[in-house]
């Protein structure tokens, strides 16, 4: 599996390739570029939401008057 990383010294981004094994036993992932262990996982965002409906504009909500919801104002 690969993975996406971020050092948190030189914020390089950057792909790392490991087992589940690895993955699991916390193993120190060195930065590409800066060689430090101090790495953070990027959480993709790709497989949060999906499909269309992210897409579909949300209702607006009914405004609410000066004297509470909308509805009970006696204006
Ligand atoms: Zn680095």
């Amino acid at each position: 599996m690969f993975y996406d990383y971020r050092c948190t010294k030189c914020e390089d981004i950057f792909e790392v390739r490991l087992s589940l094994a690895e993955k699991e036993n916390g193993k120190p992932v060195e930065c590409s570029n800066c060689g430090s262990v101090e790495t953070r996982q990027m959480i993709s965002a790709l497989n949060i939401g999906g499909g269309s409906a992210a897409s579909q504009p949300e209702k607006v909500p009914a405004p609410s008057c000066c004297c509470g919801p909308a509805g009970s104002c006696s204006i």
